[in-house]
């Protein structure tokens, strides 16, 4: 059949079948339309990253401006506790930390640590040193005596001022004895001392064993009554409280 169709009616049949008509005709207003979309939108982008990174680089400048006022913070807290807790002339703990600590709470701590003794302690005719040297030389013989202490003491031991010239040892799980050599030490260290002003320095203690179920309270009140006794000894003495013993 194909043979039989001569050219003309082959050509009309490829026109009519193969109809594509090619339309050259760029829509340019829709492509600005698209590329001023596009721009706008990177556009847009661009100011909300520059926006983004500005609030970012304000907030790490906040960001450290808060650590350091924490840091500032703790500090002044760590001063505040030390301060709360500590005597400023000493260094040693205050009485208002040693009545919190272990006088008010004594309980817990005499039945989990054992055995515990007081010493109080008072240097001798200490006026007097005021007296003659000044209270400055009075000052520092109180810092001196003070890292004497600390030195004499086991770890455990808390060595506090308890006001003035007075000081207060707490020991724990010791005996009567182990805290009476203990004192003795301390006598000793403190008589081969070079104080200020070239001091001989001594002092009188007084020792108390806390009973069981005794108030802190009434421990601290038998120790002041064997300081006292070393006292009326002529001072330079360690006595005991023996109600309890
Ligand atoms: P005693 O042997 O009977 O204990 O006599 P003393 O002179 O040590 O006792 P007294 O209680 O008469 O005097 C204590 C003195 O301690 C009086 C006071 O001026 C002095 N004192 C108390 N606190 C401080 C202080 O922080 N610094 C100085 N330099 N002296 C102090
Ligand atoms: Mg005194
Ligand atoms: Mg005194």
């Amino acid at each position: 059949v194909l043979d039989n169709v001569d050219e003309l009616e082959r050509i009309r049949i490829y026109q009519k079948w193969n109809n594509i008509a090619i339309i050259d005709e760029t829509n340019y207003l829709l492509l600005y339309q698209v590329i001023a979309a596009t721009l706008l939108v990177i556009f847009l982008l661009a100011i909300r990253t520059y926006t983004i990174s500005r609030y970012n680089r304000r907030l790490t400048d906040k960001n450290q401006q808060l650590e350091v006022l924490h840091l500032q913070l703790e500090q002044s807290n760590a001063e505040l506790e030390f301060l709360s807790t500590h005597d400023p002339l000493t260094k040693l703990y205050n009485r208002h930390y040693f009545n919190r600590q272990f006088v008010h709470e004594h309980r817990a701590t005499v039945s989990l640590e054992g055995a515990i003794c007081l010493v109080m302690l008072d240097i001798d005719f200490f006026k007097e040193i005021n007296d003659t040297l000044g209270h400055a030389i009075g000052d520092k013989i109180l810092m001196e005596l003070s890292s004497v202490l600390q030195h004499c003491v086991r770890e455990s031991d808390v060595v506090a001022r308890w006001g003035g010239e007075e000081f207060v040892i707490l020991c724990h799980q010791t005996s009567v004895d182990a805290v009476k050599s203990l004192c003795q030490r301390i006598a000793f260290a403190i008589k081969e001392y070079q104080f200020s002003g070239d001091v001989q320095l001594t002092c009188s203690f007084g020792i108390a064993k806390l009973a069981a179920n005794e108030p802190m309270q009434s421990c601290f009140e038998r120790a002041d009554k064997a300081l006292y006794q070393a006292k009326a000894l002529g001072r330079n003495q360690v006595c005991v409280d023996e109600t309890h013993l």
